[in-house]
């Protein structure tokens, strides 16, 4: 039990794996409830990420606001200008609600890992969609978002095992 795998599980549910890997890894969940929890964990983090993202995107012509506000942003010649001011507030508004949110349920210590790994995949997702100029903005947005929904679900668990009747959301 003293080898765990949390470092591949991320890399196990994106079917990244070798074969090797692969197999070992099962061997282990099969022998590990720790390892099995945690992988249950971060695909349920990952479910409750994309419905965020999907009502996100609800909105119409958010999307596109979005990355043209970065895009304008991150050109060069428009970086002096300061012409999207906001974005930076938001960002940071967004940092400070994830940190006081993280505080909250930093105790559950287990989530940490899982968050970075999660939000490591999602900057690589946004990178992806967004391409690599606006690489640090959108990791900056994609990781609060992550931070707030972990966190999320950090406290309702802290609360139903707390036995707080009122954690029914
Ligand atoms: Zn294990």
């Amino acid at each position: 039990m003293s080898n765990h795998i949390e470092d591949q599980l991320s890399a196990y549910m994106d079917n990244e794996l070798s074969e090797t890997e692969r197999r070992q890894v099962e061997e282990h969940l099969d022998t590990c409830p720790e390892c099995s929890e945690l992988l249950s964990d971060l695909s349920g983090i990952r479910t409750q990420v994309f419905t965020v993202f999907h009502s996100i995107e609800a909105p119409e012509g958010f999307e596109n606001k979005v990355i043209n506000a970065i895009a304008l942003k991150t050109t060069p010649e428009n970086v002096s200008k300061g012409s999207n001011w906001l974005l930076f507030p938001v960002i940071g508004l967004l940092c400070f609600i994830t940190i006081v949110l993280v505080v909250m349920g930093s105790y559950l210590f287990k989530f940490g890992s899982i968050m970075l790994k999660v939000a490591y995949n999602l900057i690589h997702v946004f990178g992806d969609i967004l391409g690599s100029h606006t690489y640090i903005i959108a990791g900056l947005i994609g990781l609060s978002i992550v931070l707030i929904v972990a966190s999320s679900i950090s406290i309702k668990q802290v609360l139903k095992r707390s036995g707080f009747k009122g954690a029914n959301w």
